[in-house]
């Protein structure tokens, strides 16, 4: 990771903390289990994606970075639109 994830984009403080690895979903059995996901499409059956978490000491601003299989899976999951193909009137 580079540089810019060093400072803090809204305060540009530099008391940013990481967390590797945090998953992005869960899944809890049982008859009233079920799931929470918030990267759907992206993981395999056995695995959820996973995220690096920053959080800025200072200010609190959090930012999710996923994982290089979640990023790859992206062009080929239908369910996550491509911002620069859509036209700057829709959305
Ligand atoms: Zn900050």
């Amino acid at each position: 990771m580079g540089g810019p994830l060093q400072v803090c984009p809204e305060c540009r403080n530099r008391s940013l903390h990481r967390k590797r690895q945090v998953p992005s979903g869960v899944t809890v059995p049982g008859n009233v289990g079920g799931w929470f996901e918030l990267l759907p499409g992206l993981g395999t059956t056995f695995r959820y994606p996973t995220f690096d978490v920053i959080v800025c000491a200072q200010c609190g601003l959090t930012r999710f970075y996923a994982d290089a299989d979640a990023c790859g899976r992206l062009s080929e999951a239908p369910d996550w639109e491509l911002l620069s193909d859509a036209g700057p009137a829709s959305g």
